[in-house]
């Protein structure tokens, strides 16, 4: 007897910044017998989803690998096998995750330089230029797809810059990956990382990383360890590479998730989930704009897997939410940082974005803020 009851919580349309809807065969790979982390038939699944993961990062680095940890397992990565003491690392901060850059660089003991731009705005590489000119950096980090703005940031063209002065450019593609378009290998990105729940729709629990040789070269001249013993890179290689040498046990029923993520991308075609995610996002767009509502990030910038939308003046932003969840199962998010209490934020992302989904969105904020 237990005082406990059956797990019951309610079937939610996930329309947030994540974690994303779990498409049903991602969940039934995932209730699939275990077998040893160290097993011949789990070393061909991790060739499976090192090379699905190369199709989805567009890239052919040998060192694509999931980093066992969220999105934010990732990014620690990217950071500190790159980072040692007293280095200086430029980052571009025109949001949360920006910031949460500057403070994973820090604690690494690097000299971390800021450029800034207001909340929801882009960088143009001039100013990522003219930084460098001022202070070189050996790392230089942006994020691709800012998920507490809604904005896009052109990536294409700023790993030259970057290259040219010397360093190495970091790309945060967590809310990118598997729904807007991302080229690792033609935009000569050094090191992305992602996560499992956001546009790959898979549940949050590892974070798809890609190194390439520029900064494995960096990686092999450190003068001191890597300061995180987990997430140090030389070691987890030579568990991913040709070794298979134990560093920690894999988690093997999200690799199991994992893969059945990365197929239903392969079988869909990357470009066309690229394309899906638009169409839906124009759809959620006219929507939202036909209910009188503002949209914060200018057509041009506007990430199609998170979209930012102002709250209405006199409307309780977190009241709606409440009743989109309480009546409709549908969950969205409030603001963080400078949107905090302005603007709700709504994720169209994988097996999320649908335009089943947008119709039940778009209809109940229509009678809740009654427009109806
Ligand atoms: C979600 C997110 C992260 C962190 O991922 P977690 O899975 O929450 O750890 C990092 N960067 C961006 C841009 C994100 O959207």
């Amino acid at each position: 007897m237990t005082r406990y009851p059956d797990l019951n919580t309610s079937p939610r349309i996930l329309l947030g910044p994540g974690p994303s809807m779990v498409h049903p065969r991602v969940l039934r790979a995932m209730a699939h017998p275990l077998v040893g982390h160290l097993d011949p038939q789990f070393i061909t699944l991790m060739n499976e989803v090192q090379d699905l993961l190369r199709y989805a990062f567009r890239t052919k680095n040998p060192l694509t690998i999931p980093v066992s940890g969220t999105g934010s397992a990732g990014m620690e990565a990217a950071v500190c096998n790159f980072v040692e003491p007293g280095d200086s690392v430029l980052i571009g901060v025109n949001g949360y995750f920006g910031e949460r850059l500057c403070d994973i660089a820090g604690r690494y003991g690097a000299t971390v330089r800021r450029v800034e731009r207001p909340w929801g705005q882009v960088f143009d590489p001039a100013e990522i230029d003219a930084a460098l000119k001022q202070h070189p950096a050996k790392v230089v980090a942006l994020v691709h797809a800012e998920t507490s703005t809604g904005a896009r940031q052109p990536l294409e063209g700023i790993a030259d810059i970057v290259h040219r002065h010397g360093g190495l450019l970091i790309a945060d593609c967590v809310t990118s990956l598997g729904g807007v378009p991302l080229e690792i290998d033609n935009w000569d990105i050094d090191i992305a990382y992602s996560g499992t729940q956001k546009c790959l729709s898979a549940p949050p629990g590892l974070a798809p990383l890609t190194v390439g040789e520029r900064a494995r070269d960096v990686l092999r001249r450190r003068k001191t360890k890597v300061a995180n013993w987990y997430l140090d890179l030389t070691m987890i290689e030579t568990y991913w590479g040709s070794n298979r040498t134990y560093h920690h046990t894999a988690p093997i029923s999200m690799n199991f998730a994992l893969r059945e993520a990365l197929r239903l991308v392969e079988e869909e075609g990357l470009e066309q989930r690229w394309e899906r995610h638009a169409r839906n996002a124009r759809e959620l767009w006219d929507g939202l704009e036909a209910l009188g509502l503002k949209l914060v990030v200018p057509a041009a910038h506007r990430l199609p897997s998170l979209t930012t939308v102002m709250v209405p003046d006199g409307v309780d932003e977190a009241a709606i939410r409440r009743r989109l969840l309480d009546d409709y199962n549908v969950e969205i998010a409030g603001g963080l940082g400078a949107f905090k209490g302005k603007a709700w934020r709504i994720g169209l992302m994988g097996y999320s974005s649908s335009r089943e989904n947008i119709l039940v969105l778009v209809g109940a904020l229509e009678r809740l803020l009654g427009r109806r």
